[in-house]
C-alpha cells in the first residue's frame, strides 16, 4: 500500500495520499489545505484518485476537498453526522481569519463499520465521535494501519472544546474502537507524528491504565 503524508496549512494538518501499488488506484484522506501540493504528490506517485475520505469536517481537514474533488471528479465521502459542520466551514474559517472558498458537496455517507474500497485495498470505518460530530477513523486491517483523524494522537487525544465535543464520548471512542486494534497497528493521525496502538496504550497520559475494557 502506498501511503504518503502531506502536512498542510497553518494548522499543520496531515493529509494522507494512499493507493494500491499495482492498480495505482488511490484515495485522499482529509485534504485540509494546499490542494496544489497534494495534487503534485498524487502526480508523482502516479495515482488515479477514486475518492476523498473525510474523518471529520473541521475546517483544517476539509479546506482543499472542493478543488480536489473537482480535479479528480471523484466522490467525497464522510459520516452523515459530519455534514452539518461541513456546511459551517466558511463560518469556521472566518472565525480563524481565513477564507474557505467553495463548500464541497457530500456524495455519499459512510456509516460505522463499513468497508470502503480503494481498488483492492479495504478500509473499515470506525465511528469515533467526541472530538467532532460524525468523526470516523479508517482501519486498513490488512496493512496494519489506522488513520485516526483527530481522535488519537501520539501522546495525546483530540481537543473537545469545539462544538459537538465531549471528553466522555471521545474516551469511549478511543477505548472502545481504537485500543482494541492490535498493538503493532500504525496510527497515522490528523496532526503530528506517527505512533502505534501499543505505544499509546502504555504511554499516552490520557489512556494509561484505561486500556482494558
Ligand atoms: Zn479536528
Amino acid at each position: 500500500m502506498i501511503v504518503e503524508m502531506v502536512t498542510v496549512g497553518p494548522f499543520q494538518e496531515n493529509c494522507y495520499v494512499i493507493g494500491d501499488e499495482e492498480s495505482k488506484i488511490g484515495a485522499l484522506i482529509d485534504p485540509g489545505d494546499e490542494a496544489a501540493r497534494i495534487a503534485l504528490t498524487v502526480e508523482r506517485l502516479g495515482l488515479a484518485i477514486g475518492s476523498i475520505l473525510v474523518t471529520h469536517a473541521h475546517v483544517d481537514h476539509v479546506r482543499a476537498v472542493a478543488p480536489l474533488a473537482e480535479e479528480y471528479l471523484c466522490p467525497v465521502l464522510m459520516h452523515e453526522e459530519a455534514e452539518a459542520m461541513l456546511k459551517m466551514a466558511p463560518q469556521q474559517a472566518l472565525m480563524m481569519g481565513m477564507k474557505f472558498g467553495k463548500v464541497p458537496a457530500v456524495d455519499g455517507y459512510i456509516a460505522d463499520d463499513e468497508v470502503v474500497e480503494v481498488g483492492p485495498l479495504r478500509l473499515r470505518s470506525l465511528y469515533t465521535p467526541g472530538h467532532a460530530p460524525g468523526h470516523l477513523a479508517f482501519h486498513a486491517e490488512d496493512e496494519g494501519i489506522v488513520f485516526s483523524g483527530d481522535a488519537l494522537f501520539a501522546g495525546s487525544v483530540g481537543r473537545v472544546d469545539l462544538p459537538g465535543g465531549s471528553m466522555q464520548v471521545l474516551m469511549q471512542s478511543i477505548i472502545g474502537r481504537l485500543l482494541p486494534l492490535p498493538d503493532e497497528t500504525r496510527v497515522l493521525s490528523g496532526h503530528g507524528p506517527e505512533t502505534t496502538i501499543g505505544l499509546e496504550r502504555i504511554s499516552n497520559p490520557f489512556l494509561v491504565g484505561r486500556g482494558a475494557l
